[in-house]
């Protein structure tokens, strides 16, 4: 099978939420090929990582084989080398991982076999027939009424008062899921270490399971530093960081107890299990960032990423956009991928 175009759109989004990051600036990818199937990926970085897709990654891959994972694999490494004097992280990648999840199913479409299976299957221990899922977001109660057992809350420090309003979102938390759930929180680098130490005490009552993106991902070694300070608290992050190469930085430091790549933007499948490899080696568990979506979810589901899927429900009232029919929903608080070729979802061209 080979590689016939390759093209990349921004969609023209309906609802848009109120936040600066409106849908993650996420865009779709197609490649198409000489065996009569098409393959869609997701990826990051908006009109730019279109541009860098249709105005550069498009006449690298044409003509090139795609027959298996390592062909995939060797397109990678071509595209990263190229991309190189401007990429390495950022919109670069955001826009390779599009284009890697696109060859991947492309690649189970043409086997007829979810991406999944060509990962080498759902793993027994833990059983990944179905996978754990998490709702981030800020209505609890009804998370809860849906199922969830694991919960995170959005926190932005601003200042003194957000203390309390810390140990306020906790509190809620903790009460809808209950003495066994898992509670989680994501300051979205807007605490720094201080504030880190001193609500590791402070909400120490609510026995969080995480904190993550407690500081910038520059941060590395105050990261590394504040680990001791919060435990038995994890810090995780890795959502913006990059590759491989980007998470061997995080490895080197001992910044991270828990890893977050993000599929749709570090680099796809390819780097994921890269990342995973890295990851083994330096005992580190593994929570693909937004691991509901089917993207990260194939992933969790053939290998070693811990049992937990992030998904983001929104609100009980709220509205969004389908731009991917076929996408599981997490049912009583359990997620998992459909058997159905590539990734198992079909674009809704209505919004492209
Ligand atoms: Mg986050």
């Amino acid at each position: 099978m080979k590689i016939t175009a390759v093209s990349a759109v921004y969609p023209n989004y309906r609802n848009v939420p109120a936040s600066w990051r409106t849908h993650f600036w996420q865009i779709v990818v197609r490649v198409e090929t000489d065996a009569g199937v098409s393959g869609f990926g997701y990826g990051g970085g908006g009109r730019a990582a279109v541009e860098v897709v249709n105005r550069h990654f498009a006449e690298l891959v044409a003509g090139r084989d795609l027959g298996s994972a390592g062909a995939i694999a060797a397109i990678w490494d071509d595209l990263y080398r190229e991309s190189l004097p401007y990429g390495r992280k950022g919109v670069a990648i955001m826009a390779l991982s599009g284009l890697d999840l696109a060859l991947w199913d492309a690649l189970g479409k043409a086997e007829r076999r979810p991406v999944y299976e060509l990962l080498g299957g759902a793993r027994p221990e833990p059983n990944k027939d179905r996978v754990r899922s998490y709702a981030t977001g800020v209505d609890q109660a009804w998370y809860a009424e849906l199922g969830f057992s694991a919960t995170k809350f959005p926190h932005r420090w601003n200042g003194e008062a957000d203390y309390d309003s810390a140990a306020a979102g906790a509190a809620r938390a903790r009460d809808a899921v209950g003495e066994d759930g898992l509670v989680m929180i994501d300051t979205y680098m807007s605490w720094d270490s201080d504030v880190t130490t001193r609500m590791a005490g402070l909400l120490e009552e609510f026995n969080i399971y995480w904190f993550e993106d407690v500081c910038t991902p520059d941060e590395l070694d105050a990261q590394a530093q504040l680990r001791p300070a919060v435990k038995p608290v994890l810090l995780a992050g890795g959502e913006h960081e990059f590759t491989h190469h980007g998470f061997g930085e995080i490895a080197r430091s001992g910044a991270l107890d828990l890893w977050q790549p993000d599929i749709t933007w570090c680099g796809g499948i390819t780097a994921g299990l890269r990342i995973l490899d890295l990851a083994r080696e330096t005992g580190i568990p593994v929570a693909p960032h937004r691991g509901g979506e089917v993207w990260g979810l194939h992933l969790i589901t053939a290998s070693d990423c811990i049992d937990l899927a992030e998904v983001l429900p929104g609100t009980r009232d709220g509205d969004s956009d389908v731009l991917w029919i076929g996408e599981p929903i997490a049912e009583n608080g359990y997620i998992a991928p459909t058997d159905a070729p590539g990734f198992g979802v079909r674009l809704n061209e209505d919004l492209i």
